[in-house]
């Protein structure tokens, strides 16, 4: 059965893997297949009333798609304006690679 904790957590975590892997240099095509991709994910987004704000947010904050970490700094953004609505703690954007792209430094 659908639970929005779990699939919640289990999207951020494809979500900002993908943008963490997003070239440093997409193509025309790329961009616009990314800010697709995330219009159409907003659309089918399996819980209803998460989706309809989220459609709301990607309006509010355009996908930002020059490159890996414009790609990245945006999703965070858009994940704190979640975090804010959900009441969960703020994230600080500049740990973003560290979170989920190389891990922490030792
Ligand atoms: P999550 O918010 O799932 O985050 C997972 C991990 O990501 C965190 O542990 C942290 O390490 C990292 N993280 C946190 N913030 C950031 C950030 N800004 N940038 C990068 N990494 C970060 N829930 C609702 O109750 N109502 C809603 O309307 C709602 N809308 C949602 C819309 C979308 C598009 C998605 C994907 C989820 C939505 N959720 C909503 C679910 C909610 O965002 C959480 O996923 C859920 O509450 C579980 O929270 P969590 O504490 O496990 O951490």
């Amino acid at each position: 059965p659908l639970d929005k904790d779990e699939l919640g957590r289990s999207t951020w975590n494809f979500l900002h893997t993908m943008a963490a892997y997003y070239p440093e240099k997409p193509s025309e095509q790329d961009q616009n297949d990314m800010k697709n991709f995330l219009r159409i994910f907003s659309k089918f987004y399996p819980c209803s009333y998460c989706a309809e704000d989220f459609k709301r947010d990607l309006e509010v904050l355009p996908p930002v798609t020059e490159n890996r970490h414009a790609l990245s700094q945006w999703l965070c953004q858009i994940h704190n304006i979640v975090n804010e609505k959900v009441g969960k703690p703020i994230f600080d954007c500049s740990k973003v690679d560290e979170r989920w792209l190389t891990g922490p430094k030792n």
